[in-house]
Protein backbone atom coordinates (compact mmCIF):
# COMPACT_ATOMS: atom_id res chain seq x y z
CA UNK A 1 0.00 0.00 0.00
CA UNK A 2 2.52 2.50 1.04
CA UNK A 3 4.47 1.74 -2.67
CA UNK A 4 1.42 2.24 -4.03
CA UNK A 5 0.75 6.07 -2.99
CA UNK A 6 4.72 6.63 -3.50
CA UNK A 7 4.17 5.22 -6.87
CA UNK A 8 1.43 8.02 -7.37
CA UNK A 9 2.96 10.75 -5.80
CA UNK A 10 6.17 10.21 -7.97
CA UNK A 11 3.74 10.03 -11.24
CA UNK A 12 1.64 13.31 -9.92
CA UNK A 13 5.14 15.42 -9.49
CA UNK A 14 5.64 14.50 -13.10
CA UNK A 15 2.21 15.45 -14.05
CA UNK A 16 1.68 18.46 -11.38
CA UNK A 17 5.21 19.67 -10.66
CA UNK A 18 5.01 21.34 -7.40
CA UNK A 19 6.64 24.56 -6.94
CA UNK A 20 9.53 25.48 -4.12
CA UNK A 21 8.10 27.56 -1.26
CA UNK A 22 10.11 30.64 -2.14
CA UNK A 23 8.24 30.65 -5.47
CA UNK A 24 4.88 30.04 -3.99
CA UNK A 25 5.36 33.19 -1.56
CA UNK A 26 6.44 35.43 -4.19
CA UNK A 27 2.68 33.93 -6.32
CA UNK A 28 1.06 33.98 -3.26
CA UNK A 29 2.43 37.81 -2.78
CA UNK A 30 0.74 37.98 -6.40
CA UNK A 31 -2.50 37.66 -5.58
CA UNK A 32 -2.70 33.20 -5.63
CA UNK A 33 -4.52 31.55 -3.20
CA UNK A 34 -2.41 30.00 -0.70
CA UNK A 35 -4.21 27.67 0.83
CA UNK A 36 -2.80 25.13 4.28
CA UNK A 37 -5.20 22.09 3.77
CA UNK A 38 -3.43 20.63 7.59
CA UNK A 39 -5.38 19.47 10.38
CA UNK A 40 -6.25 22.39 13.09
CA UNK A 41 -3.61 20.92 15.51
CA UNK A 42 -0.95 21.38 12.80
CA UNK A 43 -2.19 24.77 11.84
CA UNK A 44 -2.20 25.45 15.43
CA UNK A 45 1.21 25.19 15.65
CA UNK A 46 2.22 27.57 12.72
CA UNK A 47 1.13 28.71 9.31
CA UNK A 48 2.48 30.48 6.27
CA UNK A 49 1.66 33.80 6.38
CA UNK A 50 -1.64 35.24 4.29
CA UNK A 51 -2.13 31.20 4.15
CA UNK A 52 -5.89 30.65 4.24
CA UNK A 53 -6.32 27.56 7.05
CA UNK A 54 -9.04 25.50 5.37
CA UNK A 55 -7.99 22.59 6.17
CA UNK A 56 -8.58 19.17 3.52
CA UNK A 57 -11.97 17.83 4.46
CA UNK A 58 -14.36 20.20 3.61
CA UNK A 59 -11.32 21.67 1.16
CA UNK A 60 -13.69 22.14 -2.05
CA UNK A 61 -17.09 22.98 -0.27
CA UNK A 62 -14.75 25.81 1.16
CA UNK A 63 -12.95 27.12 -1.48
CA UNK A 64 -15.90 27.38 -3.52
CA UNK A 65 -17.80 29.45 -0.05
CA UNK A 66 -15.06 31.33 0.10
CA UNK A 67 -15.01 32.65 -3.74
CA UNK A 68 -12.56 30.75 -5.72
CA UNK A 69 -12.41 30.62 -9.28
CA UNK A 70 -11.77 28.13 -11.70
CA UNK A 71 -9.30 29.51 -13.56
CA UNK A 72 -7.31 31.31 -10.38
CA UNK A 73 -4.13 30.25 -9.19
CA UNK A 74 -4.23 27.66 -6.34
CA UNK A 75 -1.41 27.02 -4.21
CA UNK A 76 -1.89 23.73 -1.34
CA UNK A 77 0.37 23.34 1.63
CA UNK A 78 0.35 20.51 3.94
CA UNK A 79 3.05 19.43 6.15
CA UNK A 80 5.33 18.16 3.84
CA UNK A 81 4.18 18.13 0.31
CA UNK A 82 2.51 14.90 0.16
CA UNK A 83 -1.53 15.26 0.87
CA UNK A 84 -1.47 18.84 -1.16
CA UNK A 85 -0.36 16.93 -4.33
CA UNK A 86 -3.16 14.75 -3.60
CA UNK A 87 -5.54 17.19 -2.82
CA UNK A 88 -4.28 18.99 -5.97
CA UNK A 89 -5.17 16.50 -8.20
CA UNK A 90 -8.54 16.23 -6.68
CA UNK A 91 -8.87 19.95 -7.21
CA UNK A 92 -7.79 19.43 -11.15
CA UNK A 93 -10.53 16.80 -11.07
CA UNK A 94 -13.44 19.16 -10.59
CA UNK A 95 -12.26 21.82 -13.05
CA UNK A 96 -9.38 24.23 -11.51
CA UNK A 97 -7.43 24.75 -13.90
CA UNK A 98 -4.24 26.57 -12.04
CA UNK A 99 -3.58 24.34 -8.96
CA UNK A 100 -0.03 23.28 -7.81
CA UNK A 101 1.11 21.67 -4.75
CA UNK A 102 4.34 23.46 -2.43
CA UNK A 103 7.31 21.02 -2.27
CA UNK A 104 8.13 19.90 0.66
CA UNK A 105 5.02 21.63 2.64
CA UNK A 106 5.82 23.88 5.69
CA UNK A 107 8.41 22.05 6.60
CA UNK A 108 9.93 23.34 3.27
CA UNK A 109 8.74 26.75 3.77
CA UNK A 110 10.08 27.15 7.59
CA UNK A 111 13.83 25.53 5.93
CA UNK A 112 13.24 28.12 3.37
CA UNK A 113 12.94 31.01 5.94
CA UNK A 114 9.82 32.46 4.69
CA UNK A 115 7.54 34.03 7.34
CA UNK A 116 4.91 32.34 9.09
CA UNK A 117 2.63 32.73 12.15
CA UNK A 118 1.42 30.81 15.34
CA UNK A 119 -2.40 31.95 14.92
CA UNK A 120 -4.45 32.19 17.50
CA UNK A 121 -5.67 28.74 19.44
CA UNK A 122 -8.71 28.50 21.63
CA UNK A 123 -9.21 26.46 24.90
CA UNK A 124 -11.67 23.53 24.04
CA UNK A 125 -14.30 25.20 25.97
CA UNK A 126 -14.51 28.19 23.80
CA UNK A 127 -14.02 25.59 20.80
CA UNK A 128 -17.16 24.07 21.84
CA UNK A 129 -19.00 27.08 22.37
CA UNK A 130 -18.23 29.33 19.59
CA UNK A 131 -17.86 26.66 17.20
CA UNK A 132 -20.54 27.98 15.04
CA UNK A 133 -19.21 30.85 14.30
CA UNK A 134 -15.37 30.29 15.10
CA UNK A 135 -16.08 28.16 11.63
CA UNK A 136 -16.93 31.49 9.57
CA UNK A 137 -13.40 32.65 7.71
CA UNK A 138 -14.54 36.05 9.23
CA UNK A 139 -14.48 34.85 12.33
CA UNK A 140 -12.08 32.14 13.32
CA UNK A 141 -9.99 31.69 16.23
CA UNK A 142 -8.06 34.85 15.56
CA UNK A 143 -11.34 36.88 15.52
CA UNK A 144 -13.09 34.82 18.54
CA UNK A 145 -9.89 36.11 20.41
CA UNK A 146 -10.71 39.31 19.74
CA UNK A 147 -14.19 39.02 20.52
CA UNK A 148 -13.16 37.71 24.27
CA UNK A 149 -10.62 40.68 24.35
CA UNK A 150 -13.19 43.47 23.86
CA UNK A 151 -14.90 45.46 26.24
CA UNK A 152 -18.66 46.82 25.06
CA UNK A 153 -20.38 49.30 26.91
CA UNK A 154 -24.57 48.73 26.48
CA UNK A 155 -26.21 52.22 27.56
CA UNK A 156 -29.68 50.47 28.70
CA UNK A 157 -31.15 46.98 29.62
CA UNK A 158 -34.25 47.86 27.89
CA UNK A 159 -35.53 47.41 24.74
CA UNK A 160 -32.64 47.93 22.58
CA UNK A 161 -30.01 46.95 24.99
CA UNK A 162 -31.77 43.30 25.84
CA UNK A 163 -31.58 41.74 22.69
CA UNK A 164 -27.74 43.42 21.85
CA UNK A 165 -26.78 42.27 25.72
CA UNK A 166 -28.08 38.56 24.94
CA UNK A 167 -26.61 38.45 21.58
CA UNK A 168 -23.14 39.56 22.74
CA UNK A 169 -22.99 37.94 25.84
CA UNK A 170 -23.52 34.29 23.60
CA UNK A 171 -20.97 35.61 21.01
CA UNK A 172 -18.59 35.55 24.05
CA UNK A 173 -18.18 39.34 23.89
CA UNK A 174 -15.68 39.15 26.95
CA UNK A 175 -16.71 42.23 29.33
CA UNK A 176 -19.78 43.42 28.84
CA UNK A 177 -20.86 46.59 30.88
CA UNK A 178 -24.85 47.41 31.48
CA UNK A 179 -25.91 50.51 32.65
CA UNK A 180 -29.18 51.78 33.74
CA UNK A 181 -30.66 53.31 36.75
CA UNK A 182 -34.15 51.44 36.07
CA UNK A 183 -36.30 49.00 37.93
CA UNK A 184 -38.36 46.36 35.86
CA UNK A 185 -41.75 46.66 35.49
CA UNK A 186 -44.25 43.93 34.04
CA UNK A 187 -44.92 46.22 31.23
CA UNK A 188 -41.29 46.08 29.73
CA UNK A 189 -41.50 42.00 29.68
CA UNK A 190 -42.95 42.06 25.96
CA UNK A 191 -39.65 43.22 24.58
CA UNK A 192 -36.90 43.43 27.21
CA UNK A 193 -36.16 40.02 26.95
CA UNK A 194 -33.15 40.26 28.95
CA UNK A 195 -35.85 40.37 32.69
CA UNK A 196 -38.44 37.67 33.86
CA UNK A 197 -41.27 37.64 35.49
CA UNK A 198 -39.65 36.82 38.69
CA UNK A 199 -36.90 39.78 38.46
CA UNK A 200 -39.98 42.65 38.44
CA UNK A 201 -39.27 44.84 40.98
CA UNK A 202 -35.59 44.46 40.42
CA UNK A 203 -33.03 47.03 39.46
CA UNK A 204 -32.72 46.14 35.47
CA UNK A 205 -28.89 45.59 35.69
CA UNK A 206 -29.18 43.85 38.60
CA UNK A 207 -31.39 41.22 36.40
CA UNK A 208 -29.15 41.66 33.64
CA UNK A 209 -26.17 40.41 35.04
CA UNK A 210 -28.50 37.17 36.29
CA UNK A 211 -29.61 36.85 32.61
CA UNK A 212 -26.72 36.92 30.93
CA UNK A 213 -24.19 35.14 32.71
CA UNK A 214 -26.99 32.62 32.86
CA UNK A 215 -26.17 32.08 29.28
CA UNK A 216 -22.24 32.55 29.24
CA UNK A 217 -20.26 32.15 32.47
CA UNK A 218 -17.61 32.61 30.75
CA UNK A 219 -17.10 36.42 30.58
CA UNK A 220 -17.49 39.00 32.49
CA UNK A 221 -21.21 41.37 32.92
CA UNK A 222 -20.51 44.16 35.28
CA UNK A 223 -23.81 45.70 36.07
CA UNK A 224 -23.97 49.80 36.73
CA UNK A 225 -26.95 51.07 38.55
CA UNK A 226 -27.15 54.89 36.99
CA UNK A 227 -28.31 57.74 35.23
CA UNK A 228 -26.45 58.33 32.18
CA UNK A 229 -26.03 62.43 31.54
CA UNK A 230 -22.85 64.33 30.63
CA UNK A 231 -21.83 63.72 34.51
CA UNK A 232 -20.74 60.20 34.17
CA UNK A 233 -20.65 59.51 30.24
CA UNK A 234 -16.87 60.12 29.91
CA UNK A 235 -15.96 57.81 32.76
CA UNK A 236 -18.16 55.26 31.35
CA UNK A 237 -17.40 55.13 28.14
CA UNK A 238 -13.14 55.22 29.04
CA UNK A 239 -11.59 52.15 28.33
CA UNK A 240 -14.46 50.45 26.31
CA UNK A 241 -13.95 49.46 22.93
CA UNK A 242 -17.29 49.91 21.41
CA UNK A 243 -20.70 51.55 22.84
CA UNK A 244 -24.24 49.90 21.73
CA UNK A 245 -26.55 53.46 22.57
CA UNK A 246 -29.53 51.21 23.23
CA UNK A 247 -31.24 54.47 25.27
CA UNK A 248 -34.61 56.56 24.83
CA UNK A 249 -34.23 60.40 25.00
CA UNK A 250 -32.14 62.88 23.28
CA UNK A 251 -30.10 63.81 26.31
CA UNK A 252 -28.71 60.26 27.34
CA UNK A 253 -27.49 60.32 23.31
CA UNK A 254 -26.12 63.31 23.01
CA UNK A 255 -24.02 62.48 26.02
CA UNK A 256 -23.14 58.95 25.14
CA UNK A 257 -22.20 60.46 21.70
CA UNK A 258 -20.12 63.39 23.17
CA UNK A 259 -17.87 60.71 25.43
CA UNK A 260 -17.52 58.63 22.71
CA UNK A 261 -16.17 61.35 19.88
CA UNK A 262 -14.10 62.51 22.92
CA UNK A 263 -12.91 58.98 23.46
CA UNK A 264 -12.29 57.95 20.07
CA UNK A 265 -14.95 55.19 20.42
CA UNK A 266 -17.51 53.68 18.22
CA UNK A 267 -21.00 54.22 19.13
CA UNK A 268 -23.74 51.93 17.67
CA UNK A 269 -26.84 53.86 17.64
CA UNK A 270 -30.58 52.52 17.19
CA UNK A 271 -33.64 53.75 17.68
CA UNK A 272 -37.73 52.51 17.36
CA UNK A 273 -40.72 54.13 17.10
CA UNK A 274 -43.66 52.11 16.79
CA UNK A 275 -42.89 50.35 13.21
CA UNK A 276 -40.19 52.51 11.86
CA UNK A 277 -36.56 51.91 12.92
CA UNK A 278 -32.94 53.12 12.38
CA UNK A 279 -29.54 51.66 12.80
CA UNK A 280 -26.31 53.23 12.53
CA UNK A 281 -22.51 53.40 13.22
CA UNK A 282 -20.48 56.25 14.46
CA UNK A 283 -17.04 54.94 13.91
CA UNK A 284 -14.07 55.66 16.07
CA UNK A 285 -12.00 58.14 15.24
CA UNK A 286 -14.03 61.35 14.26
CA UNK A 287 -16.79 62.12 11.80
CA UNK A 288 -19.95 61.90 11.24
CA UNK A 289 -21.48 61.98 14.60
CA UNK A 290 -24.61 61.15 16.18
CA UNK A 291 -25.12 65.72 16.42
CA UNK A 292 -23.69 65.08 12.58
CA UNK A 293 -27.34 63.72 11.95
CA UNK A 294 -29.27 65.36 15.02
CA UNK A 295 -27.81 68.48 15.59
CA UNK A 296 -30.77 69.62 17.73
CA UNK A 297 -33.28 67.31 19.99
CA UNK A 298 -36.34 67.69 18.60
CA UNK A 299 -38.94 69.92 20.71
CA UNK A 300 -40.08 67.96 24.48
CA UNK A 301 -42.86 65.54 23.81
CA UNK A 302 -42.52 65.52 19.61
CA UNK A 303 -41.13 62.15 20.00
CA UNK A 304 -42.93 59.68 21.69
CA UNK A 305 -42.11 57.00 24.38
CA UNK A 306 -43.24 53.26 23.77
CA UNK A 307 -45.14 54.12 26.75
CA UNK A 308 -47.26 56.64 24.68
CA UNK A 309 -46.51 55.23 21.23
CA UNK A 310 -46.85 51.30 22.08
CA UNK A 311 -44.59 49.16 20.48
CA UNK A 312 -44.33 45.26 19.43
CA UNK A 313 -41.35 43.54 21.01
CA UNK A 314 -40.19 42.07 17.89
CA UNK A 315 -39.79 45.70 16.88
CA UNK A 316 -36.46 46.61 19.22
CA UNK A 317 -35.60 43.07 19.11
CA UNK A 318 -34.67 43.10 15.34
CA UNK A 319 -32.91 46.63 16.42
CA UNK A 320 -30.95 45.64 18.85
CA UNK A 321 -30.17 42.27 17.04
CA UNK A 322 -28.75 44.47 14.38
CA UNK A 323 -26.89 46.67 16.57
CA UNK A 324 -25.36 43.36 18.48
CA UNK A 325 -24.40 42.28 14.38
CA UNK A 326 -23.00 45.62 13.57
CA UNK A 327 -20.67 45.39 17.30
CA UNK A 328 -19.14 42.00 16.36
CA UNK A 329 -18.37 42.72 13.06
CA UNK A 330 -16.95 46.11 13.92
CA UNK A 331 -14.86 44.10 16.51
CA UNK A 332 -13.67 41.33 14.36
CA UNK A 333 -12.41 43.50 11.95
CA UNK A 334 -15.40 43.12 8.96
CA UNK A 335 -14.67 45.71 6.31
CA UNK A 336 -18.44 46.00 5.21
CA UNK A 337 -20.28 47.00 8.04
CA UNK A 338 -22.53 50.04 8.82
CA UNK A 339 -19.74 52.81 9.57
CA UNK A 340 -21.30 56.10 9.18
CA UNK A 341 -24.35 54.47 7.22
CA UNK A 342 -27.64 55.17 8.71
CA UNK A 343 -30.22 51.81 7.75
CA UNK A 344 -33.74 52.84 7.93
CA UNK A 345 -36.42 50.63 8.69
CA UNK A 346 -39.78 50.74 8.22
CA UNK A 347 -40.78 47.02 9.54
CA UNK A 348 -44.83 47.35 8.81
CA UNK A 349 -44.05 47.08 5.25
CA UNK A 350 -40.59 45.54 5.37
CA UNK A 351 -38.93 47.81 3.65
CA UNK A 352 -34.90 48.99 4.28
CA UNK A 353 -33.11 51.60 3.04
CA UNK A 354 -29.41 52.68 3.74
CA UNK A 355 -27.80 55.81 3.54
CA UNK A 356 -24.19 57.41 4.22
CA UNK A 357 -24.08 59.67 7.08
CA UNK A 358 -22.95 63.10 5.89
CA UNK A 359 -20.63 64.81 8.16
CA UNK A 360 -21.20 67.92 9.10
CA UNK A 361 -18.06 70.29 9.05
CA UNK A 362 -20.00 72.82 11.72
CA UNK A 363 -20.47 70.08 13.92
CA UNK A 364 -20.43 71.40 17.32
CA UNK A 365 -18.61 67.89 18.58
CA UNK A 366 -17.16 66.31 15.46
CA UNK A 367 -16.43 69.41 13.47
CA UNK A 368 -13.57 71.48 12.38
CA UNK A 369 -14.06 73.80 15.01
CA UNK A 370 -15.00 71.76 17.28
ZN1 LIG B 1 -20.60 65.39 14.46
Amino acid sequence: MKQRIADRLAQLRETLPPVSPTEAATRAEAGAWLIDIREADEISQGTPVGARPLGRGFLEMRLESEGATADEPILLLCASGARSLLAAEQLRAIGYTDVHSVAGGFDGWKDAGLAFETPVSLDAADRARYARQVTLPEIGAAGQARLREARVLIIGAGGLGSPAALYLAAAGVGRITVVDHDTVDRSNLHRQILHRDATVGQSKVRSAHATLVALNPAIEVVPVEARVSVDNAAELVSGQDLVIDGSDNFDVRYAVNDACVAADVALVYGAVERFAAQVGVFPAGGAPCYRCLFAEAPPAGAAPTCAEAGVIGAVPGIVGTLQALEAIKLLVGMSETLSARLLSIDLARQRWHTMQIPANPACVICGVHA
